[in-house]
């Protein structure tokens, strides 16, 4: 029998998160306040705690894991690196497809691996609540779990149409203690503003933002979480990659190329990352990796935005942050995969892609479902509609290799299960499941608006 699953045991839960940092060539360029000038530490303290801020603008290339982090990481963790064999015969390709499967924790997603260093990193800091805001839910459950973890109560501002439309990752987050509200609430200025002009407003992720932010500024003892786009984020999700890593070594393979689904960055940044230290340390089996940032064609950051300044927010309530952006105004369509409706990208993912380190590529909703529903037939596993465009991205390659007998090595991140997208899927399965245009547009409009920086 050939081997499908590459196992560690909890021993080999790494020791250190990898931070990219480290091996840039050129400095990130620093988070801008409103007035132009980078912002101080002192301004980020009133929303994030000291060890977040510290590993936020750390430079060293290896930050440890504490020790009670890996103990909650060992709920679900090492997750498996498969290869995925039963595709490749479907796909009829002399290419090597493995997987990560990050659907194995307790959240369905990779979100726990940055939602619990979070919690405990806020814990020792004394903080006293979490909170945060929430689109479809995973980033919300995730939080809510790992405050559950070290007692920590975790309050979620859930954008009021998920809210009303998607009560099983509501549940899960009132199951794991969380406190959920339906945003816009009256609670906050921001909500009440945007009520007094339309008490039907369904909400939106920057009103959401907005609310916790405003919370958190106000009150004492509590801090704010971010679950995707800053360095904290995606030096956490490292250890998706620092973990593969181990798994290649196990079978004397090491990929050629990665894929992975890009919103904020944090599951592709996690996977890749790890690899792209290789390269810079000169290993020559990195000499020809290429790493794929994977994004809808309805909202392409990398591939169709600018290099600019922008607020991370819709409202402009963030520091300015340089990174690959279609404009903090951009409305993306209302595609399916939600945690990839975001305007803009990590700083660190922005800045190797401008630098020509990473690559990125944009897919079409309806082909990423047939993608995923094609995985889901050979391998079992129903991926979530995020992670169904990596897979898209690997399997186009795969058909390549097909066309040219080379027997690749490709490897991309399944950040998630879909059980709690199944209307998504019955829409694609009923043939309802459409392509939005590639909105230039709206997207022009919006780029308008961009911060003047400098
Ligand atoms: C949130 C999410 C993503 C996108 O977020 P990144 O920060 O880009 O990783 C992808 N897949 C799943 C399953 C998610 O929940």
């Amino acid at each position: 029998m050939s081997q499908t699953r590459v196992l560690l045991d909890e021993t080999e839960i790494p020791t250190h998160w990898y931070n990219v940092a480290a091996d840039l060539k050129n400095p990130p360029a620093p988070p801008l306040g409103p007035d132009g000038q980078p912002v101080t530490p002192d301004k980020m303290l009133a929303i994030f705690p000291g060890p977040v801020l510290e590993q936020e603008m750390s430079a060293e290339r290896w930050i440890p894991i504490p020790e009670e982090v890996r103990q909650v990481y060992a709920l679900w963790r090492p997750s498996p690196l498969c290869r995925a064999t039963r595709l490749e015969q479907v796909l009829g390709t002399p290419a090597k497809i493995f997987y990560k499967y990050e659907g194995v924790s307790p959240a369905g997603s990779h979100k726990p691996n940055s939602a619990v260093p979070q919690a405990w990193l806020n814990k020792i800091a004394g903080t006293k609540r979490l909170v945060t805001e929430t689109g479809a839910g995973q980033w919300g459950s995730s939080l809510s779990f790992a405050g559950q973890m070290f007692g920590l109560p975790v309050r979620v501002y859930m954008v009021k149409v998920s809210y009303e439309q998607k009560p099983y990752r509501r549940l899960m987050m009132q199951t794991w203690g969380g406190e959920v509200l339906a945003s816009p609430t009256n609670l906050t200025k921001s909500g009440r503003d945007a009520l007094a002009q339309d008490p039907n407003n369904p909400g939106s992720l920057g009103l959401a933002i907005s609310e916790a932010v405003e919370e958190v500024v106000n009150t004492p003892g509590s801090k704010y979480a971010l679950g995707s786009v800053l360095n904290h984020v995606i030096l956490h999700q490292t250890i998706i990659g620092l973990e593969a890593k181990k798994q290649f070594e196990k079978i004397g393979l090491y990929p050629d190329m990665i894929f992975a689904p890009c919103g904020g960055g944090s599951n592709f940044g996690g996977a890749a990352f790890p690899f792209l230290a290789d390269k810079a340390a000169g290993d020559k089996r990195a000499n020809n990796l290429r790493c794929v940032a994977v994004e809808p064609t309805s909202c392409p950051t990398l591939t169709k935005g600018v290099y600019a300044y922008d607020f991370g927010d819709a409202t402009g309530y963030t520091p300015l942050m340089k990174m690959y952006t279609l404009g903090h105004d951009f409305m993306p369509p209302g595609i399916h995969a939600g945690g990839l409706r975001y305007h803009g990208d990590s700083p660190l993912v922005s800045q190797l892609f401008n630098e020509k380190l990473i690559e990125a590529v944009a897919v079409p909703q309806v082909a990423t479902f047939e993608a995923g529903v094609m995985f889901a037939r050979a391998e079992g596993i129903i991926p979530a509609p995020e992670s169904c465009h990596g897979i898209r991205a690997c399997i186009d390659e795969a058909l390549r290799c097909k066309q040219t007998g080379e027997p690749k090595t490709l490897f991309f991140n399944l950040s998630g299960h879909g059980h709690f997208d199944m209307t998504a899927f019955e829409s694609y399965l009923g043939g309802k499941l459409t392509d939005f245009d590639y909105p230039a547009e709206a997207i022009q409009a919006s780029l308008e608006h961009l911060p003047k920086v400098g």
